[in-house]
C-alpha cells in the first residue's frame, strides 16, 4: 500500500445528512466482532419503528465466507441484536446495534465470547463485578506508519509525549476528541483520556461497568474510534506492540473490584483475589489476547512499564507487576486491583468471563 488515499470533501456529506428523514424510517447499523475476534464489520438495514431495546430487532445475517467465520459450505451467519446505542454518525433516531454471532443451526459461533460471559455474569451477579478498562491504541497514518512520524527516520526518544500538549508532543488530537463526544453521545460510559508514552499512541477509559456491559461498551467504544479516524483518514491500530525496539506497547489494563472489595476492610478480598489470579497466570494470558497469548509475548518483555509474561506479580502502585494495587486503594484499605496484562487487541468479553471465574467462581485448572 502507498498509501496515497482519495479523500472526498467530507462537508459535502452534512447536506444530505440535513435532509429531513420520515420519522418511520430508521437506520440500524448492526455490528459485530469477525474471524479474527479483533476486527468489527457493520451493515444496515432500514426498520419502520424506533426501537428501545436491541431484542425488539429482527435477526439477520451475513457471508461468513468473507469475514473468517464461514463454517463448512453453508456460509451464513446469524447476527443476534444485544445492545443498542444511539447513532452519533446518522443522528436522529437512528442506531447501532451490537451483536452476537451464530451458526445457522444455532449453536455459538467460536468467534462469539460474549455468549459465555454472559452466562458467567449472571452466576456471579451477587458479587456485583465492576470493571474499567483502559484501551491503548496508536494512530497510523494510510501508510500504516504511525501518525505524524517523519516518513524516513524516527520521533525524539520517549519522554515528553505522555499526557503531552503542542504540535511537537502530540499527534492526532482532533480525533480524540470527536471520538470522546461521539462516546458520550452514544452514551457510552468513557470516563476519559490522555496521550500515551508513545507518540501517536493514545489512551481512552470506560468504566466502571458492571458485568456484561464492560465487553458491550468497549467494543462499541472501539467501533466509534475506527469510524471516527476513518472520517479523518486515519487508521486505528490495537497491535500491543505496533513498533518493535524502544518503544512502548500497548494495552488494556482491566480495573476490577467485587462489591466486597469496594467495602470498607476490601483490601482482604482483593488480596484474596490476587493470589488465586497468580495460581492461574498461564489460563489468564491464554485469554488476554485473541491469539492465545501470542500477541502479547511482544509486548510483556518486563520493560515499557510491563511485567514478563511468563511471571506473576503483584504491588503497591507498581507498574512492573502483572496486577497493580493502587495506592489510593492502599491507603484506603478498599476499592480495586488492576491487571495490567490484557493486551489493547483482547476481548474484554474474554478478559472479564476470567476475571470472573477465577476470583468469584474459583475456578481452577
Ligand atoms: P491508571 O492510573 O492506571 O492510568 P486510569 O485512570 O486510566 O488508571 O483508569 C482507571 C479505570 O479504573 C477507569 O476506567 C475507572 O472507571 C476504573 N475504576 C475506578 N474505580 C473502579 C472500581 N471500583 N472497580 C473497577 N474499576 C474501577
Ligand atoms: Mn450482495
Ligand atoms: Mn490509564
Ligand atoms: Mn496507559
Ligand atoms: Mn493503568
Amino acid at each position: 500500500m502507498l498509501g496515497i488515499t482519495q479523500t472526498t470533501n467530507k462537508t459535502t456529506l452534512l447536506r444530505y445528512l440535513a435532509l429531513p428523514q420520515p420519522e418511520d424510517k430508521v437506520q440500524c447499523m448492526y455490528i459485530w466482532i469477525d474471524g479474527t475476534g479483533e476486527n468489527l464489520r457493520a451493515k444496515t438495514r432500514t426498520v419502520d419503528f424506533v426501537p428501545k431495546q436491541a431484542t425488539e430487532l429482527p435477526i439477520w445475517n451475513f457471508d461468513g465466507s468473507s469475514t473468517g467465520q464461514a463454517e463448512g459450505h453453508n456460509s451464513d451467519v446469524m447476527i443476534h441484536p444485544v445492545a443498542l446505542f444511539k447513532d452519533p454518525f446518522r443522528g436522529n433516531n437512528n442506531k447501532l446495534v451490537l451483536c452476537e454471532t451464530y451458526r445457522h443451526d444455532g449453536a455459538v459461533h467460536p468467534s462469539n465470547k460474549r455468549n459465555s460471559c454472559n452466562q458467567v455474569m449472571q452466576k456471579a451477579k451477587g458479587f456485583e463485578p465492576w470493571f474499567g478498562i483502559e484501551q491503548e491504541y496508536t494512530l497510523l497514518d494510510t501508510d500504516l506508519h504511525p501518525f505524524g512520524w517523519p516518513k524516513n527516520g524516527f520521533p525524539g526518544p520517549q519522554g515528553p509525549y505522555y499526557t503531552g500538549v503542542g504540535a511537537n508532543n502530540v499527534h492526532g488530537r482532533d480525533i480524540v476528541e470527536s471520538h470522546y463526544r461521539a462516546c458520550l453521545y452514544s452514551e457510552i460510559k468513557i470516563s476519559g483520556e490522555n496521550a500515551e508514552v508513545m507518540p501517536a499512541q493514545w489512551e481512552f477509559q470506560v468504566g466502571p461497568c458492571e458485568g456484561i456491559s464492560m465487553g458491550d461498551h468497549l467494543w462499541v467504544a472501539r467501533f466509534l474510534l475506527h469510524r471516527v479516524a476513518e472520517d479523518f483518514g486515519v487508521v486505528v491500530s490495537f497491535d500491543p506492540k505496533p513498533m518493535p525496539g524502544d518503544w512502548n506497547g500497548a494495552g488494556a489494563h482491566a480495573n476490577y473490584s467485587t462489591k466486597e472489595m469496594r467495602a470498607p476492610g476490601g483490601m482482604k478480598a482483593m488480596v484474596e483475589a490476587i493470589e488465586r489470579l497468580g495460581k492461574r497466570h498461564a489460563a489468564h494470558i491464554r485469554a488476554y489476547d485473541p491469539n492465545g497469548g501470542n500477541d502479547n509475548r511482544r509486548r510483556l518483555t518486563g520493560r515499557h512499564e510491563t511485567s514478563s509474561i511468563d511471571k506473576f506479580s503483584y504491588g503497591v502502585a507498581h507498574r512492573g507487576s502483572s496486577i497493580r494495587i493502587p495506592r489510593q486503594c492502599s491507603d484506603d484499605g478498599c476499592g480495586y486491583i488492576e491487571d495490567r496484562r490484557p493486551s489493547s487487541n483482547c476481548d474484554p468479553y474474554s478478559v472479564t468471563e476470567m476475571l470472573v471465574r477465577t476470583t468469584c467462581l474459583n475456578e481452577t485448572d
